[in-house]
């Protein structure tokens, strides 16, 4: 612990962010982050205080609290308030690959267990976090650290998400030799083609990838594993097939009538990102449209965030649970829709009952039953972010057909839709299960 009396003398100050008039124009991010004395003032806040829930990763009373990386949080704390920042950075990267994805987008669950939430609010760990890998990038400290020795083991990991990235990660640092099979045209997962740029910038995805090809990842991207090469084929190839395939396929929601303007949320967003990265000339825009968009969660605000940011005229939010079923926190989303349209956009206990459309077939408006009652309110784009189901049947279906015992699965494809550090994980633990099956033992941590 850096400063005995630190949680007293100073309060929580949390990232900044980019004011809400100027950063609805565009699809950068909008956290900026402290200044370093403020940094180190806020690492200082930390008490280590001998019972770091903080750390735990566990489900305590149904809540989840705690970083379920098990990140070394005090200690890279404490070296925040001493300045020390490569001892920081080496703590932090002992547990986490990536925490300049969970330091933009992780709820911090981590935050959920520390001790000084009664007293001045949460350390702000994810910030911390963030600081240390940032700094890090920015002060060339982040130099490829390939293994010092391979191993003869080659690993196949499919699908480039945040699963498929820790998986192939730890077997390097390990010394196996591993390749990344991808369908999309980048590696990322949702980490590229979901979650949109003002959350995370999708150049912080590419320079990782870059790390990693540095340190003797090899991607193979535009590889439908299933169509364009079978299981069983890789599964001759390699010592080990570790399956992270995601859990994209939207939970269906049913309502009368059909009509061009209607989009499942990630044919939405993934085309939005697609065109912001020029891989194609042209995506969906909500500009001057009346957007509705059903559901509530991270995809729900996601696609709320991304129509503003288009120019939608208006956009209105179908939330199916009663308002009493969520807290007061005001997610970015909702933050920039009451200033700019000066209300609440989310209607509660309500569903949509029928689109309508004109006689081109393109949406005109939408029929809702609020708390009960019919209301028809005028609708130009409706998309469809009610939650995922599971993973593609093409994927099921290869997992269960492996009969060599060599296939793992991890990540939402093995949990169904969760959270990027829980797939990062997932991904860690598939790591250590193939290492074990390849060398009889294993020295990755579970
Ligand atoms: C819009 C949106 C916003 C979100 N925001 C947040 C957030 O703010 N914070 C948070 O913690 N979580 C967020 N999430 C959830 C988080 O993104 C996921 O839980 C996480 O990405 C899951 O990681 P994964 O590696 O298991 O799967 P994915 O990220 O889905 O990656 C799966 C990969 O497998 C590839 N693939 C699938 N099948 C094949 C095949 N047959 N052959 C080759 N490749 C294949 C896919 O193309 C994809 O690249 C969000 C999700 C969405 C949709
Ligand atoms: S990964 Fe998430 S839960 Fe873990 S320390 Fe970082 S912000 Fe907290």
């Amino acid at each position: 612990m850096g400063k005995k009396t630190g949680f007293m003398d100073y309060s929580r100050v949390g990232h900044k962010e980019r004011p809400i008039e100027e950063r609805v124009h565009d699809f950068n991010e909008f956290n900026i982050s402290l200044p370093t004395v403020e940094r180190a003032r806020q690492g200082g806040r930390c008490m280590d205080c001998g019972v770091p829930f903080c750390q735990s990763g566990i489900v305590f009373y149904g809540k989840r609290m705690g970083c379920p990386l098990h990140n070394l949080i005090p200690e890279w704390n404490d070296m925040i308030y001493e300045g020390n920042r490569e001892h920081a950075l080496s703590r932090l990267l002992k547990t986490a690959p990536f925490p300049e994805f969970t330091g933009r987008v992780c709820p911090a669950l981590c935050e959920v267990g520390c001790n000084c939430k009664d007293v001045g609010g949460s350390v702000t760990i994810r910030d911390n976090e963030l600081y240390i890998i940032e700094y890090a990038f920015q002060n060339g400290m982040m130099e490829p650290r390939p293994p010092k020795k391979r191993s003869d083991k080659h690993v196949a990991v499919v699908g480039s998400g945040p699963a498929g990235l820790a998986a192939a990660y730890w077997l390097n640092k390990r010394g196996h030799n591993v390749e990344v099979y991808e369908r999309d045209h980048k590696p990322g997962g949702l980490l590229m083609y979901g979650i949109p740029n003002m959350k995370l910038d999708k150049s912080v995805v590419a320079r990782r990838i870059s790390l990693m090809e540095a340190e003797g990842i090899v991607f193979h991207c535009g590889v439908n594993v299933g169509k364009d090469i079978t299981v069983e084929q890789l599964a001759q190839q390699f010592d080990c097939v570790i399956l992270c395939c995601g859990a994209q396929k939207p939970r269906e929601v049913r309502f009368e009538g059909e009509a061009k303007g209607v989009y499942y949320a990630l044919d939405y967003l993934k085309p939005v990102v697609q065109q912001q990265v020029r891989e194609i000339a042209s995506a969906p825009t909500a500009k001057d449209k009346h957007v509705i968009v059903i559901g509530n969660g991270n995809t729900a605000s996601d696609c709320v965030a991304t129509a503003v940011r288009q120019g939608c005229q208006s956009v209105t939010q179908i939330i199916r649970k009663p308002e009493s079923a969520y807290g007061p926190e005001v997610d970015y989303a909702h933050a920039e829709t009451e200033f700019l349209f000066g209300k609440d956009i989310r209607v509660f206990e309500s569903n949509v009952k029928k689109v309508i459309a004109d006689d081109n077939g393109d949406l005109t408006a939408v029929e809702l039953s609020v708390a009960g009652e019919v209301q028809t309110i005028p609708a130009d784009m409706l998309l469809i972010a009610s939650g995922f189901s599971g993973t593609e049947d093409q994927n099921t279906a290869m997992f269960k057909a492996d009969t060599t015992g060599k296939v793992l699965q991890a990540g939402d494809m093995k949990n169904g839709a969760t959270l990027v550090v829980l797939a990062l994980a997932d991904g860690a633990e598939a790591a250590a299960k193939a290492d074990e099956m390849l060398m009889g033992y294993t020295s990755l941590k579970r």
